[in-house]
């Protein structure tokens, strides 16, 4: 049972509940947190007395976490939208956004959209109560693959902006270098595909459809191999009810069109954004998929002291032995790796959990972050309970992905959370002792920000 004596101020005892402080091992079953000024003083096994002036919440048949830290999320900004410099998101679903990640127990999240300037974060939002960062993707070949897929978000001042003026401005993070709008990802099928495919027939095809014809025409790797029969892609067209508006071979060319023109331009920059994170020693997030991977790994092994975090290691253009074997790599040479929910806990429009699984199940992941699919993803703490379910892996070492694993791969802006320790800042949150995906309070700097479910 938990409850709330008000008001909550700045002196605050939350006591009785479970603790998992994050380090991966502690787990207590009743504890009690000590928070003065918005940082947490004391953390005690036990139901510790209250002193006079502390606000006490009763938090037992609870458990008591770090707030979540997401290393790799979109749409929560203003200014250009994702790797493809797009137009900024309408503000009502940026809003969305923040609130659906601050419901779901996230504290502190990296936007890594990559092309807006600092000053563009909140346009004409109020700052939002969860910590938002962006990053930089300023390159000259980052910016020109973005203009080949869109780039419609992009004025003269994000194109002739580079990493170096973003870092004097006080950004910590690289990234997202490459991404799916780029790198014939996700954000084709989503959106790029169906738009093409729109414009020349006047029929708009399904998400799943466009990822269908896209590996049909340009193979898992964009590499021409493992691709479908003229007669399979005829089937596909027949199916996707094209046959009377398109000819196969106009429909291959426009994938492919569509697909490859900013592909040469987004592995150069990736390799502009390997260098810069090299030269300015800030830790830097790639999008890893089957079409990057082998990039990813030759670039660690030329710049061995850069700070690569892999982004979802579990991306769907990989089979789950090939996201394991890849991963390996990576990680043999000192990668931080990523795995993302996408929609894959849940929600499951176009992708399934195996990959997660495996690389869960492999040992081999560090950190968890959501990712956007197109706006359908599911939530860390969900991951999280799928992760204690499925793969018999404890609640230490799961919340440790999502929060002081996070803090220890980006220390310049988070190394004053992601532990339930004394000193570090009050990010807490309360969630149903059975499952951690239920979240019932969140607390920021020790402050309230969402309780019994609610702002
Ligand atoms: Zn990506």
């Amino acid at each position: 049972m938990v409850t709330r004596i008000e008001p909550i101020g700045d002196r605050i005892l939350m006591r009785g509940g479970s603790l998992v402080t994050g380090d991966g091992r502690t787990f207590l079953e009743c504890a009690s947190i000590r928070i003065r000024k918005g940082l947490i003083a004391d953390v005690m096994p036990g139901i510790q007395e209250c002193v006079e002036g502390e606000a006490v919440l009763a938090t037992s048949g609870s458990l008591m976490l770090p707030g979540f830290i997401n290393g790799h999320a979109h749409a929560t900004i203003l200014g250009p939208s994702m790797p493809s410099g797009s137009q900024p998101l309408p503000s009502t679903e940026v809003e969305w956004q923040r609130n659906r990640h601050l419901l779901s127990g996230t504290t502190s999240l990296i936007n890594v959209c990559g092309l807006a300037m600092m000053d563009e974060r909140d346009g004409i939002l109020a700052p939002h109560p969860m910590d938002i960062y962006m990053t930089s993707a300023h390159t000259p070949h980052s910016i020109s693959a973005a203009d080949q897929i869109d780039g419609s978000g992009l004025s003269p001042r994000h194109r002739s902006a580079r990493i170096e003026d973003l870092v004097q401005a006080g950004c910590r993070v690289l990234g997202e270098a490459g991404g799916g709008q780029t790198l014939g990802g996700g954000a084709q099928d989503y959106r790029f595909i169906p738009d093409a495919v729109e414009e020349r027939t006047g029929q708009r095809i399904t998400v799943v459809m466009a990822r269908r014809l896209k590996e049909a025409v340009l193979g898992r790797r964009l590499d021409g191999l493992a691709t479908a029969s003229e007669a399979e892609l005829m089937n596909l067209v027949d199916e996707a009810h094209l046959q009377d508006r398109i000819a196969i071979q106009e429909l291959r060319s426009l994938i492919e069109e569509r697909v490859l023109a900013p592909v040469k331009n987004a592995l150069l920059g990736i390799e502009e954004i390997a260098e810069a994170a090299t030269a300015f020693g800030l830790p830097a997030i790639f999008h890893l998929a089957a079409p990057t991977a082998a990039t990813l790994i030759s670039l660690k092994r030329r710049l061995p002291n850069m700070r690569m975090i892999a982004a979802h290691a579990n991306h769907p253009s990989f089979l789950p032995d090939e996201a394991v074997e890849t991963a390996r790599q990576l990680k043999a040479l000192g990668v931080t790796i990523d795995v993302s929910t996408l929609d894959v806990i849940d929600t499951r429009f176009r992708n399934h959990p195996d990959n997660l699984d495996a690389l869960v199940e492999a040992c081999l992941v560090d950190t968890i972050s959501t990712d956007y699919a197109g706006g359908d993803w599911d939530t860390i703490p969900s991951a999280l309970h799928r992760m204690t379910r499925v793969s018999a892996q404890t609640l230490p070492q799961v919340v440790a992905l999502a929060t002081g694993n996070v803090a220890r791969v980006f220390p310049e802006i988070f190394g004053d959370r992601g532990l339930i320790a004394p000193g570090k800042r009050a990010d807490i949150v309360i969630t149903d002792l059975h499952n951690v995906s239920k979240v019932r309070h969140v607390f920021i700097a020790g402050k309230a920000h969402v309780l019994d479910g609610r702002f």
